[in-house]
């Protein structure tokens, strides 16, 4: 048989089950990997303790010279964790996590050694970022970045077999000030967002108004595999997907996965990821299997944008990270199996502040219900106005597998509000506020605005962006992005929709209306200008797609390589510069970046489909076609015909393959390309079809040759045995 199939199989029987862990306390687990307000309040003096809380708390300028006495303090704690090391962590744009490690070793004169951390190094470290794209940024600029403490995010543990680290959230800056990375950005969209608030509250009449800020809580969608599959299949070892496997006889159609039992190995896993998820501070809530066998789901309660960021980095690295010591591979990518789902990133994202409370909650009294309307609308406008930025901010080389598939979300950038608010916006529309308006809503008269049952009801699973109850879900989001790029746009796209309806307030009140005139007028024409991305149908059915590009001139930026242009658009560029979350140059570069890192994925998957196919399936299917013909010529000389139809059907589906192949091959050539939008296209419109080719002749062969001399492990196999 197949050595290394038959091979894993037997591993995987065989295996000794990790035991589960004894459960400890929530008490005792939680934080204690964190340097958090209160170990910072126990171990810091009041005075300096105090600054720093400002400085977290509201945002203020961080005083550098109380930083020897934090990096002090923080090292005192670190060490008692058994650290030795410290690491300025970041957030490059590849979406992954980098740290430079620095020992707290620091060799005297005398030639023995002491622990240190200065202040100096604990605010700013230089790692060596030249690796990290850049997008052309230090190439016009200077040649080095520098990381900076980034206060708001608390600093933690992170334990190993190799050891614990003290881990500083960082931003990854030129030395120009150029933003090298994804925090940067998202912590300038916050403060953006915050002006923009501010205005919208005052002109309410607010004059206590603390910072405002969003939040965020992500739902990790993820596939967990034996590792000894993985390690003989090198498309899901390079690029976290199969490029090629037929369907396994059974799926997903019985629908008997999602919310099932989870299965006592994954329990232990998932036991163990959130032990550590608490010992770092990052509240995992809910756990669940998801619609694919196989299929996961883990989502913490939900934080501040920038450490749900951070958090949501944390996670991703606990759970690959755990799976290995359990024997799996955890897979984030948006796709690994044709024909079941894909995993995604629910973003669930709102704003508010400690004196207003959730800006996006309708409330029960009518000014709140105004209130919300305002909020609720620049919403509205911003994913009318920047819906293919939002498209942008999501677009890669594997959610292009997902999105429009049928199971997630369509490319087509829409809001789904619920049948009450949409009635609520239509009366708007209208010019008042009349009669009395579906169930649990109440009209309080023209001039005030209703009163709203809170749970908005039935929830829309097809749309990508979704109002549910007092928050806004972005569904498109890709399981394995940070979710840095999409909150970035969120906060921004609102900044700007709330800055547009502070100016409209205004205008309305100079002219001598009054706030409700005034607020109805600047709704009436929000909404007549922007309504048309209001849709509560099924996104999903082909009606939408013609009626919402035909109807309602809505872009459908169906993959990547449509969708990353937009980041080069006029308004964009000017959205960004206006609101000091990106300057020209800063988008540029992550133009490139992104542009480029679509390119090498589809690059590294075309190689290996081609190297798969010529060295792994072409050899196996060889060897099966010369079994069968020395049989059927040895039965022939025995007197029996068996006809050689799969001889020749099996031949057939090889060369075909093959002549794929060489194809692909031939065509990855290619590399004079007059722009870069020319590569995008030519990547998704020419390179991923013919990928597609080779796999259908591969697909079709795996269904016809020896199932014990396939090379790669199964669909079954990898989605059915744990
Ligand atoms: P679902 O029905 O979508 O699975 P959950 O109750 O699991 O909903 O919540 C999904 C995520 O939304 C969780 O991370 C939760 O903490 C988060 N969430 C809840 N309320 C808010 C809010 N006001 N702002 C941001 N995120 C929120
Ligand atoms: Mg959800």
């Amino acid at each position: 048989g197949n050595s290394v199939r038959t091979q894993a199989v037997q591993n995987i029987t065989n295996r000794r089950p990790m035991p589960p862990k004894a459960p400890q306390s929530l008490a005792s687990l939680w934080a204690s990997d964190v340097f958090t307000l209160s170990k910072m309040k126990e171990c810091l003096p009041k005075e300096v303790f105090k600054s720093l809380k400002k400085t977290i708390e509201t945002g203020a300028e961080l005083d550098v010279s109380i930083a020897d006495v934090v990096a002090l303090a923080m090292k005192d704690w670190a060490l008692s964790k058994g650290a030795l090391y410290y690491a300025h962590v970041f957030y490059p744009l590849t979406n992954a996590t980098a740290e430079k490690h620095d020992g707290f070793i620091s060799v005297q004169s005398d030639g023995s050694v002491i622990s240190e951390f200065s202040g100096k190094v604990l605010v700013q470290g230089e790692p060596d970022g030249s690796s990290f794209p850049n997008g052309g940024i230090r190439s016009t600029f200077e040649a080095r970045g520098y990381t900076a403490w980034d206060v708001t995010s608390p600093a933690y543990i992170m334990t190993t077999d190799n050891g614990a680290t003290l881990c500083i959230p960082t931003v990854f800056i030129s030395w120009t000030g150029e933003a090298l990375d994804k925090k940067t950005p998202l912590l300038r969209a916050n403060a953006a967002m915050n002006n923009a608030a501010h205005r919208v509250l005052s002109l309410l009449g607010h004059t206590d108004i603390a910072p405002v800020n969003s939040s965020c809580g992500a739902e990790q969608e993820y596939f967990l595999v034996d590792a000894n599959f993985v390690n003989s299949r090198p498309d899901l070892l390079l690029a976290g997907r199969t490029l090629f496997g037929a369907s396994a006889a059974k799926g997903q159609q019985f629908d008997d996965h999602y919310f099932g039992a989870i299965p006592e190995r994954v329990q232990v896993y998932m036991q163990d990821v959130e032990e550590q998820l608490y010992r770092l501070g990052i509240p995992a809530k809910t756990r669940h299997n998801e619609v694919a066998p196989g299929q996961f789901e883990i989502a913490p309660f939900f934080e501040s944008a920038n450490v749900a960021t951070d958090h949501q980095q944390l996670l991703m690295t606990v759970l690959k990270n755990t799976a290995k010591k359990h024997g799996l591979v955890c897979l984030l990518h948006e796709k690994p199996f044709k024909g079941i789902n894909g995993s995604g990133k629910h973003v669930n994202w709102s704003v508010g502040n400690a004196t207003q409370g959730n800006l996006l909650d309708p409330g029960h009294t009518p000014h709140s219900n105004t209130q919300f309307l305002l909020f609720c609308g620049a919403v509205i406008r911003g994913v009318h106005k920047f819906g293919p930025l939002l498209r942008a901010a999501i677009a890669t080389a594997s959610n292009d597998h997902r999105l429009g598939a049928n199971e997630a979300p369509p490319a087509i950038m829409s809001v789904y509000l619920g049948s009450q608010l949409d009635n609520v916006f239509e009366q708007i529309s209208n010019g008042e506020i009349t009669g009395s308006l579906s169930a649990g809503v109440m009209n309080l008269g023209i001039g005030t605005l209703p009163v709203f049952s809170k749970d908005a009801g039935d929830r829309n699973r097809t749309s990508p962006f979704a109002f549910t109850g007092n928050r806004f879900e972005f569904r498109a989001v890709g399981s394995s992005q940070s979710v840095a790029g999409p909150l970035v746009t969120m906060n921004t796209m609102l900044a700007d929709s709330l800055n547009w309806i502070a100016d409209s307030m205004e205008s309305e009140l100079a002219k001598g209306d009054d706030l409700d005139t005034a607020i109805l007028k600047t709704l009436k024409t929000l909404i007549d200008e922007h309504g048309a991305v209001v849709f509560g149908g099924n996104g999903y059915s082909a009606e939408w797609h013609k009626m919402a590009v035909e109807e309602r001139g809505l872009r459908n930026l169906r993959t990547a390589a449509d969708a990353l242009p937009v980041l080069k658009e006029p308004d964009v560029r000017e959205l960004f510069e206006k609101l000091g979350v990106l300057s020209p140059v800063e988008l540029a570069s992550r133009f490139e970046i992104y542009a480029e890192q679509y390119i090498l994925a589809i690059e590294v998957e075309a190689k290996l489909v081609v190297s798969m196919a010529k060295t792994g399936i072409y050899p196996a299917a060889v060897k099966y076609l010369s079994d069968l013909s020395a049989t059927l010529s040895s039965l022939k000389t025995n007197g029996v015909e068996l006809g050689n139809e799969r001889l020749i059907l099996i031949a057939g589906l090889l060369s075909s393959m093959t002549a794929a192949a060489d194809t692909l091959n031939a065509t990855l050539a290619k590399h004079d390309f007059a722009t870069i939008e020319e590569q995008l296209q030519f990547c998704a419109n020419t390179i991923r079809p013919l990928m597609d080719d080779v796999r259908r002749f591969a697909d079709g062969l795996e269904g016809e040759i020896a199932d014990e001399l396939w090379p790669y492990p199964t669909y079954q196999e990898m989605l059915f045995i744990k």
